[in-house]
């Protein structure tokens, strides 16, 4: 643990704060496990104002760690909250209890992502306070910047800052400097959305991207055009992950750097995709085929390549030779043999797919077909026998079918090998802790079987009678989602400590699965417009992305605010 490192010189202090209170002294430890139960009503705020907390319980009593024991027990405030337990004071420093807080509540040291943000502020202080340098020693000049950046503290603080990132299971690191004497900003994106992690004083800014561009092999003098890189974090630091780093010249003669952190690991199996029963056997049985072709579509950040590696899980075996491309390798499996693209070195999709051709598959993954090259070599290679996966850059499945034709595709081609088409999108989950229920008024169920049924405007079924249509539509509704009762319960995010008062915690995917049936490749011959394959896919039982939200809010998974925000056509 990096914590661990600043116990500098603390046994003396030790001694002397043991002395001076006349209780024992007792050192920060960074594998001190969390009381839990002692915590459980205590919150931060409160027992940091209070300079105490609780640390454990043994057969003596329950010990109480703080700064400052002489006040604490005069004042009694614990007796009143462990009335009946015994009390055991211990003395640290300022440091060290701030330090055992962070540890507790989800700070650097701590695998809880909940409150870290919070708790972190405290022990990156010490870690800024500690780089200590003043500024004559760091200037804007490479060599010194160089010396600056291989410092000791500023390389913890820059492991910190990535440990920390991914701890909280954020996905991006931003880092924001400005010019002349404002501090650099470093913020988090987590779950989709950017919040403010901590500040840097700017005679570190320029050591500090240094030390970046350095872990990535950038040209350091180069400050006046973007860069991009990677970063092996296992050579620096605890973690085995990797970062993908774009360095920007911006305002004022800085430099950004954005750090994407790579959700490196293991593929998630198919039931743990949030996917709906009809959705989840269809694709079980869809991708199941010999050959074909398979997108999932979505904008960036939307979880395609996630999906797109639980399907090739699904069907990893022994017989099956999987080849796949991907830009980058974010998820590596066992038995697949993937391949990282290099535009550089001239190792692009469309050259990789030529090559995996000649290489025996039985299926072929491609990170992204952006253009009629790789697409037809795709189609090609499913109307010869094999499995092929893509993601699209498009927003719905029917959608993509004409953006693909667009690109000059034979439709009578395509339509023969398209198996099927997944949209996607990731919405914000509400917080399991702290959501809030009510039972849904009759004028909110009115609102979202209007709402749902909006989508369904085109279909035959919905044209014939939309009273009727309407009318089974709710009563399918209340078959799945509503109480003995005939009651939905709905929820409202709130805010606790473990969602950083946010209301929301991890996410959830929306999709829209589309199916190559006969009627969809007829209509793909003929060239039909978007709503009308929308209308065929519909009545045969697809759920649009709204639609499919909407089942998700009546679950109480995630609420119409989200489901509306991630919808947006
Ligand atoms: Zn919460």
């Amino acid at each position: 643990m990096l914590i661990d490192e600043f116990l500098v010189s603390i046994p003396a202090l030790g001694k002397a704060l043991s002395s001076f209170f006349g209780v024992p002294y007792e050192a920060y430890r960074g594998d001190r496990i969390k009381p839990a139960e002692l915590l459980k009503n205590l919150r931060r705020e409160y027992v940091e104002s209070g300079h105490w907390v609780p640390i454990d319980e043994t057969q003596e009593g329950v010990t109480i760690l703080t700064t400052d024991s002489e006040r604490i027990q005069a004042s009694r405030v614990v007796n009143n909250i462990f009335p009946k337990s015994r009390l055991v004071y211990k003395v640290c420093s300022q440091r060290e209890f701030r330090q055992t807080l962070d540890l507790f509540y989800g700070g650097g040291a701590s695998t809880d992502s909940g409150g870290a943000l919070a708790g972190d502020e405290s022990s990156m202080d010490d870690l800024l306070t500690s780089l200590g340098g003043d500024e004559e020693d760091i200037s804007g000049a490479t060599q010194e910047d160089v010396s600056a950046a291989a410092d000791n503290e500023l390389v913890k603080l820059v492991n910190k800052v990535i440990v920390d990132a991914y701890r909280m299971g954020a996905s991006d690191i931003h880092i924001e400097p400005a010019p002349g004497k404002a501090k650099t900003q470093i913020r988090v994106r987590k779950d989709g959305s950017l919040m403010n992690y901590i500040e840097v004083p700017s005679t570190y800014r320029n050591a500090l991207v240094t030390r970046l561009k350095i872990m990535c092999d950038l040209d350091i003098s180069e400050k006046r055009k973007p860069q991009d890189g990677k970063i092996k974090f296992k050579k620096y630091g605890p973690l085995d992950i990797e970062l993908r780093v774009a360095t920007i010249p911006s305002q004022g003669g800085v430099e950004d750097v954005v750090m994407r952190i790579l959700a490196s690991g293991e593929p998630l199996p198919l039931e743990k995709m949030g996917f709906s029963k009809r959705n989840d056997e269809l694709i079980r049985e869809t991708v199941s085929k010999p050959y074909g072709l398979f997108f999932v579509c979505g904008p960036t950040g939307s979880g395609k390549t996630t999906t797109l590696h639980s399907i090739l899980k699904f069907i990893n075996n022994p017989d099956t030779k999987i080849w796949t491309a991907e830009d980058p390798v974010e998820i590596t499996q066992k038995g697949l043999r993937q391949v990282q693209i290099n535009k550089k070195a001239g190792l692009d999709f469309a050259t990789v797919m030529r090559a995996f051709l000649r290489a025996d598959p039985d299926v072929i993954m491609v990170g992204e077909m952006r253009d009629k090259e790789t697409v037809s070599i795709g189609i090609e290679a499913s109307l010869t026998g094999h499995l092929v996966f893509a993601t699209l850059h498009t927003n719905s499945a029917p959608e993509s079918i004409n953006r693909l034709l667009d690109m000059g595709m034979d439709p009578f081609n395509f339509a023969d090998a398209l198996l099927g088409i997944l949209a996607q999108r990731l919405g914000k989950r509400l917080c399991s802790d702290c959501k809030k229920p009510h039972i849904a008024t009759a004028d909110e169920i009115k609102s979202m079987l209007t709402e749902y049924s909006g989508e369904l405007v085109n279909t035959t079924t919905w044209k014939k009678d939309p009273a009727v249509a309407t009318k089974s539509l709710y009563e399918e509704w209340i078959k799945l989602f509503a109480d003995e009762k005939r009651q939905f319960t709905l929820y409202t995010p709130v805010g606790c400590e473990k969602c950083s008062g946010t209301g929301y915690r991890g996410r959830v995917g929306l999709h829209e699965l589309l199916i190559g049936t006969d009627p969809i490749k007829k209509a793909i011959q003929e060239h039909s417009r978007v709503a009308e394959l929308l209308a065929i896919a519909l009545e045969e039982g697809m759920h649009t992305l709204k639609q499919d939200g909407m089942e998700k809010v009546l679950q109480g998974i995630t609420d119409m605010h989200q489901v509306r925000a991630v919808c947006i056509k």
